[in-house]
Order: C-alpha cells, then sequence, then structure tokens
C-alpha cells in the first residue's frame, strides 16, 4: 500500500517535471499576487496615517504628565498638521555600510544638504555579529558630516504583522538592537530619535510599535513625498517598473504640489545613480510660493527641546 502512494506520488513529481511551464506558473502564483499589492501602492501617494494625538494625550493624561508645548505631534510625526512652507528633509532608508551609503555620503557633502540615514542593523554586522569592515567608517562619516543615523529596524521585517504584531518583547528587542549596535560601532552612545518602520507600517489594533517608541523616546518617522524608486530595480517588462526619468519628475511635481515635505529614497544603486540629479532639480524647483528648499527633519519637527536624552 505504501509502495502504492510512493509510486502514485513519483508519477505526479515527475509528470510536473516534465511539464515544467506548469511549475513556473505555480511558482509564481505568490510572486504575482505580490506584484499586485506593489503595484497598488505605487499607483497612489502615500497616504499619511492617521491622527493619533488624541489618543497619545489620553496616555499622557494617565501618566500624569504634560504633553510638551510647540510640537505638533507627540512621539509620532504627524505630518497632517504641517505646513512644509517650502522645506524639504532628506530620509534615506535601507542604508548599508558598502560603496552606495559612501556615493550618498560624498553627494550630499558637495551639496551641503543633511539627510537621515535610517539603517537597517542587520546589515552592519557579518553572520558571527561584528561589525562588517566599512561600519564604523561611514557611520562616522554620517554623525561627523552632520546627518543623523535613524533606525530602520534590525531585521527589517514587516512589524504589523506575524510575530511582531502587537507583540512589544519582539518590538522592543528591533529598537534596542540597533541602538546597541550603533553605539558598539561608534565606540560611544549616540541617542536615536527617529524609527522608521520597514514599509512604514505601524498601526495595529493595540498600536504596540507606538508604545514601544513612546517608551524610548523615539519618533516614528515616515515620509510624505516617495520616489518609488524601488521600482527602477523591478525588471523593465514589469507594469510597476519605472525608469530615473519617471522617478525625477514623479518626485519633484509632489514636492512642488505639496509644499515640500520629507522625501523617501533608498540606498540602492539605481538611485544614487540619479541622486545628485535629484537634489539639482529640487533645489530648482519652484511653485506659487517660491521656491523648495533643503532643511533637516530635526528643523521640520522643530523638536529639539522636547526631550532631552
Ligand atoms: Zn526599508
Amino acid at each position: 500500500m505504501f509502495d502504492i502512494i510512493i509510486a502514485a506520488f513519483a508519477d505526479i513529481i515527475e509528470s510536473m517535471v516534465k511539464a515544467r511551464k506548469l511549475i513556473v506558473l505555480l511558482l509564481s502564483i505568490p510572486f504575482v499576487a505580490s506584484n499586485a499589492r506593489l503595484g497598488a501602492q505605487s499607483s497612489a501617494y502615500y497616504q499619511p496615517k492617521p491622527v493619533r494625538l488624541e489618543m497619545l494625550q489620553s496616555w499622557e493624561k494617565a501618566e500624569g504628565r504634560a504633553l510638551p508645548e510647540n510640537v505638533p505631534g507627540i512621539y509620532e510625526l504627524d505630518y497632517r498638521r504641517y505646513d512644509f512652507q517650502n522645506n524639504i528633509a532628506l530620509t534615506i532608508d535601507d542604508c548599508m555600510p558598502n560603496h552606495v551609503m559612501a556615493t550618498d555620503l560624498d553627494i550630499l557633502k558637495r551639496r551641503g544638504i543633511k539627510a537621515v540615514f535610517f539603517i537597517i542593523g542587520r546589515n552592519f554586522v557579518d553572520s558571527l555579529g561584528r561589525p562588517m569592515p566599512r561600519a564604523k567608517e561611514l557611520l562616522t562619516r554620517v554623525v561627523e558630516e552632520g546627518h543623523v543615523i535613524g533606525d530602520h529596524s534590525y531585521w527589517h521585517r514587516r512589524l504589523d504583522l506575524g510575530a511582531y504584531r502587537d507583540n512589544r518583547v519582539a518590538l522592543t528587542r528591533e529598537i534596542d538592537g540597533v541602538q546597541a549596535l550603533v553605539d558598539r560601532i561608534l565606540g560611544h552612545h549616540y541617542p536615536i530619535i527617529y524609527f522608521r518602520p520597514p514599509g512604514g507600517a505601524h498601526s495595529t489594533p493595540l498600536y504596540a510599535l507606538d508604545r514601544v517608541l513612546k517608551e524610548k523616546r523615539e519618533y516614528l518617522a515616515n515620509w510624505t513625498i516617495t520616489s518609488f524608486d524601488w521600482c527602477m530595480r523591478l525588471p523593465a517588462g514589469r507594469p510597476d517598473h519605472l525608469d530615473a526619468a519617471t522617478v525625477l519628475a514623479r518626485t519633484v511635481k509632489q514636492a512642488k504640489e505639496e509644499s515640500g515635505g520629507v522625501v523617501i529614497v533608498h540606498a540602492f544603486p539605481q538611485t544614487a545613480a540619479i541622486l545628485d540629479e535629484l537634489l539639482t532639480r529640487l533645489m530648482q524647483a519652484e511653485n506659487s510660493r517660491g521656491p523648495l528648499r533643503f532643511t533637516t527633519l530635526d528643523e521640520i519637527m522643530r523638536l529639539k527641546p522636547v526631550f532631552p536624552k
């Protein structure tokens, strides 16, 4: 009986191997499904999350602490309350200690523009947990050249899903892991105050990530202007592929229409190749309020007096 089952199973496998197209089709189903989701995301500008200031205020009240004043949004960048007044802050996601990060730093140095480098913790260590060869050099450059190190999580997983969803222990580990790693690489304590969740995703029924960030005194720092630069990496035949010209034009168009904002790009080679051009176009851009100008996320937030760490 067992032999018959084995033989039947082997027959099925063999016929599937012969019909290779069928296997390819089956394997591609999840891929196509994920593309469809990506396509949907790419078709619209990023929509800021709903305001949760009231919720945060209720926490403060429960803990008997007053909200800091003059801050539009506490612990979260509640960009909907901002008039960016043609100011742009640049943020670079998915940083790893390689030539791309070095190139981005070179370009920004030439331009005198400051950015937040959102790093993925695991990218900065090898499989044995030792810092990658250029980790110290590049993080030191970020700090010494007037930029900011931001936390883009240790493992770069969706924190609103699976084992992370509403799991404050797992979320805390992600955040503590990056802070400890940065301190170890730099050789001194560098207080991280910006956290950007992978995919920008954080809302869950319990707002666990928001609560952990509050405990850690870090800001959830998402973005408002989406370059969709990751679409340049997709194969040219795909419907959600974007060429460099489109990425540049879309980003500048949105920045003009929305009177500035927080721009997200990634530390990809394709983006590094057009970063200088992107900065040029943004600096030359004008709308009815006048020219756009680069500033920093700190300036946009006016956060410095909020909490010394
Ligand atoms: Zn990312």
